[in-house]
């Protein structure tokens, strides 16, 4: 018997398209496409691969995309230099950093020299203390793609144990500021475990809802979990296989064992991933928005 309902987030992102198409037609009147700058340095085929579909759909939904692909070896003030120009060029209203960067690149310098205002990832300092102060900015794409698929399927967090397994600024620490916050489908009870965390299954097991976004493949277990919980795959590994490709795409979560419970799960692929996409096309049409209502009064 298989008890596991897959929460799809390729429907719920078709959903907030419909959404996001009404104010793109609403800005095309005014004569404004929204256009996102994509920096993408070196040969890391994952993050060429994740860059394609960004652009994809932006290209799919008439909006202007541009990537500007610098070597391996590019020094770090080149890439400063390039933030600074996109910055000032108001042809762009969103700029974003594919990430990881090479080593030799300090992360932070560059992340921060980024302006706040064409922020659409939401990793610049000032937008990540906006949200922690309950008055968010741009809200990072994948914590603000996994809210919406919560407030799909009617999941309301309210007095909720919710465990975030991981605390990185992308997703572990942006999801669990946002749900625990008193709004609308959140307000929970949040714990965060990482690497320091002595004994993980003893917060998992009495979770309603687990976040995991580790980047360990399999992690999540059956037995770490309880029946009828839910959760929420951030996962995106490659392993190697058999097929044509050489490789496939699973999550931190271990189906075929957790077949074992009662469970509602996001599937990897097809479950935050395309959610993510769909934000960071949400995030810089609001980014236009933004750029269109400064003009108009200014
Ligand atoms: P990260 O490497 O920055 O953070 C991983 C976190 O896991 C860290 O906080 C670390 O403390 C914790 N961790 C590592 N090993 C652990 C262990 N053994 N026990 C407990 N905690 C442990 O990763 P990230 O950027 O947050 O991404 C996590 C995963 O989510 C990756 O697979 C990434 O590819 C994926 N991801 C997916 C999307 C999407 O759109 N679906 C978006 C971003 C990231």
């Amino acid at each position: 018997m298989n008890n596991i309902t897959y929460l799809s987030g390729k429907e719920v992102s078709d959903f907030v398209y419909r959404d996001i198409k009404k104010r793109i037609r609403l800005l095309d009147k005014k004569k404004i496409i929204p256009s996102l700058a994509v920096i993408l340095i070196g040969d890391n085929q994952a993050s060429e691969l994740y860059v394609r579909s960004k652009t994809k759909t932006f290209k799919k939904l008439n909006l202007h995309s541009k990537i500007f692909k610098l070597s391996e070896t590019t020094s770090e003030k080149k890439i400063l230099n390039l933030i600074y120009e996109i910055n000032k060029n108001s042809y762009f209203h969103g700029l974003l950093i594919q990430l990881p960067l090479p080593n030799h690149i300090d992360k932070e310098k560059v992340v921060f020299s980024i302006n706040p205002e064409k922020d659409v990832d939401g990793f610049h300092p000032i937008n990540a203390g906006l949200l922690s102060v309950g008055r968010p900015n741009f809200i990072p794409c994948t914590p603000k793609g996994i809210m919406k698929i919560l407030e799909y399927y009617k999941v309301n967090l309210n007095g909720k144990n919710v465990v975030v397994l991981g605390r990185s600024n992308i997703v572990g620490r942006p999801i669990s500021i946002l749900i625990s916050s008193k709004t609308k489908y959140a307000n929970a009870t949040t714990t965060i475990c990482h690497s320091g965390t002595l004994d993980i299954k003893k917060f998992t097991r009495n979770a309603d809802v687990v976040i995991v976004a580790l980047g360990i493949p399999g992690f999540l277990k059956a037995d770490m979990v309880k029946n009828n919980s839910i959760i929420i795959d951030v996962g995106i590994n490659r392993i190697k296989d058999q097929s044509s490709k050489g490789y496939s795409i699973v999550g931190d979560a271990d189906l075929l064992d957790l077949k074992k419970k009662t469970i509602d799960i996001t599937p990897v692929p097809g479950g935050v991933g395309p959610m993510t996409i769909s934000m960071l096309v949400e995030n810089t049409v609001e980014s236009a928005e933004k750029y269109c209502a400064r003009s108009s009064a200014g």
